[in-house]
């Protein structure tokens, strides 16, 4: 890991929700982070850096069904060390896929992340009907501790609103993104 520098914001999701998608297309340059069709690959992580100010932390997908028990333990270890050495974290991006959020790997994925500044990024919310999206967004909203919004990487929706939070917490630094 490098080490630690400008504030953080980290982005974790189950293999193949559109983790790195979401990331390029916040970053607005196509293919920076890798995107692979093969769930569970990536078990390393990537920094990103936004200048001087900040970085973005692509870590690897959480638990696909196919991912032996090692290659999980290691990542509970990779994710671990990161999440407990790095006090200029400004908060965490959580990608659950809009068309069946909250899937028990995604609350596993919360539990294991505990307490911290959180923004739920509701992917591939193009796949859904304005009334599906919707309700989507309340129901995630409805249990989950920090801010929600819907998002596509095909659209373009939520970009936007996904960069001026996060700007606001960058503004904000809270402490070890609590
Ligand atoms: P990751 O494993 O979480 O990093 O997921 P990827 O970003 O590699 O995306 C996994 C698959 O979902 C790819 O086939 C993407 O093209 C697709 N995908 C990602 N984001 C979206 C989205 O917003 N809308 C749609 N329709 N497909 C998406």
């Amino acid at each position: 890991m490098p080490p630690a520098g400008p504030p953080e914001i980290a982005f974790a999701g189950r293999s193949n929700v559109g983790k790195s998608s979401a990331i390029n297309a916040l970053l607005g340059r196509k293919r920076l982070a890798f995107t692979s069709k093969t769930p569970g690959r990536t078990q390393t992580i990537n920094f990103f850096s936004l200048g001087e100010t900040a970085r973005l932390v692509d870590l690897p997908g959480y638990g696909f069904a196919r991912v032996p028990k090692a290659t999980r333990a290691q990542w509970q270890q990779l994710v671990g060390a990161y999440l407990s050495s790095r006090e200029t974290l400004a908060g965490m991006v959580v990608i659950m896929d809009a068309r069946h959020p909250l899937t028990p790997l995604d609350a596993q994925l919360l539990a294991f992340l505990g307490e911290v500044r959180l923004l739920v990024l509701l992917s591939k919310a193009d796949k859904l009907t304005r009334v599906q999206q919707k309700h989507a967004l309340s129901a995630v909203a409805a249990s989950v501790k920090g801010e929600t919004l819907l998002f596509s990487s095909v659209t373009r929706q939520g970009v936007e609103d996904c960069r001026d939070l996060l700007e606001q917490w960058l503004r904000q630094p809270s402490p070890a993104g609590r």
